[in-house]
């Protein structure tokens, strides 16, 4: 399926996240939200693996090691993310 111009654009805004975190980690978090912005404004969902990139509860981008906290639950076979803003558990399969 071809992407559409919200989903590229969606993409390109974590991208940009990406690049600032660790340094402008609030602008990072701008771009999570106009991503989600879009989002919804053009009725697209935010793909899969770019919902791991921000916190569920208060939307901050997630960064390992610095905005949040990974955990491996090999037992469950599942992923936890905690944010450590606001110190949410996103957890994920894999
Ligand atoms: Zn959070």
């Amino acid at each position: 399926m071809a992407k559409t111009i919200a989903e590229e654009r969606i993409e390109r805004l974590f991208t940009l996240a990406e690049k600032r975190i660790g340094h402008e980690d609030e602008l990072a978090d701008r771009y999570v939200e106009l991503a989600r912005k879009i989002g919804m404004k053009e009725e697209v969902s935010i793909p899969s693996d770019l919902k791991k990139k921000f916190c569920s509860n208060c939307y901050s981008y997630m960064k390992p090691g610095r905005t949040c906290e990974v955990r491996i639950k090999s037992d469950k076979s599942k992923v936890e993310y905690t944010c450590s803003k606001c110190g949410n558990i996103d957890r994920y399969g894999y």
